[in-house]
């Protein structure tokens, strides 16, 4: 069945998202990564090319952050005149500068950051933002009072949904509880969170996957098609809402969604 027909809902936002979303930390940053090769960002041509395939074989969903280099800016631009065909994830928390990650998850933080990512995206609404978190997730929910932040800029609007991507089983399930959407990591070398997606299935909350190929180690491991093995095992569970797939190359990207379809059958 075409990726065109596949939408899932988060939680009961109204937003509804194809089940494949397109990563953006390689259009915005090449350094302090960990991807198996090396690479240089895209061109605007080639990321305008890679954005329009995308949209034309049925994604609708772009994810970015303010710690992924000049991703969120390149996307103010790369989206004109589209920005109704794409539900934007973006995120709070993290920091990337001078090749150095640092993290602020303060209440005035939070409002400065979402704000500049408005400038940033050039939209008056961000789709869904996450909080980027460093690992204290607990930490993060229980002191920062960043999710609150969240949930009165949804109030005010300038949001439409918000949560976390975590890195914790206890953190990704507190955060599920307290707001519309988790993102975590899940591929076939990292099952231990899948607990926080049986909640999501149970309770209607949105799951984004992150790292669905371990940022690309599995796409290259020996055996039978790594990719499709990915994307059958993604599938299977009812919680994932959309596997968000960082790839700047137009091969790869048709490939995994020719493959998500196969494994939607
Ligand atoms: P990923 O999606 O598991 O892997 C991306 C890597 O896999 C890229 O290097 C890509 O290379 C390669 N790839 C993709 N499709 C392929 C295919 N069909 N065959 C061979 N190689 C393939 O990992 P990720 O980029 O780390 O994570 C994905 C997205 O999740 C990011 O872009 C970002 O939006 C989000 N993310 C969020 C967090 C967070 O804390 N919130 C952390 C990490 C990532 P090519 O470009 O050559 O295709």
């Amino acid at each position: 069945m075409p990726l065109h027909s596949h939408r899932r809902p988060i939680a009961n936002t109204g937003i509804e998202v194809s089940p494949i979303g397109l990563g953006t930390v390689k259009l915005g940053r090449n350094q302090g990564v960990k991807y198996p090769t090396g690479f240089e960002l895209p061109d605007d041509r080639q990321a305008l090319n890679l954005i329009a395939q995308a949209r034309d074989l049925g994604i609708n969903l772009i994810d970015t952050a303010p710690a992924y280099g000049i991703s969120e800016a390149r996307l103010g631009t790369l989206l004109k005149g589209q920005r109704n065909d794409w539900i934007i994830c973006s995120k709070v928390g993290e920091e990337f500068e001078n090749a150095e990650s640092s993290f602020d998850f303060s209440p005035e933080h939070t409002r400065f950051s979402v704000e500049r990512s408005l400038k940033r995206l050039n939209t008056d609404v961000i789709d869904m933002v996450l909080v980027h978190s460093d690992g204290n997730d607990l930490h993060i929910i229980n002191h920062c009072g960043t999710l609150d932040t969240l949930a009165e800029l949804k109030q005010q609007g300038l949001i439409r949904c918000f949560g976390m991507s975590t890195k914790t089983i206890e953190g990704g399930l507190l955060a599920a509880e307290k707001s519309d959407c988790v993102m975590v990591t899940y591929n076939l070398n990292h099952l231990d969170e899948q607990p926080v997606l049986d909640y999501c299935a149970q309770h209607n909350k949105g799951a984004l996957i992150k790292k669905a190929l371990a940022s690309g180690h599995i796409a290259i491991e020996d055996g039978e098609d790594p990719v499709q093995k990915s994307m059958n095992f993604l599938f299977a569970h009812p919680g994932v809402s959309s596997a968000i797939i960082g790839t700047i190359n137009p091969n790869h990207l048709s490939d995994n969604i020719i493959k998500a379809e196969q494994a939607l059958k």
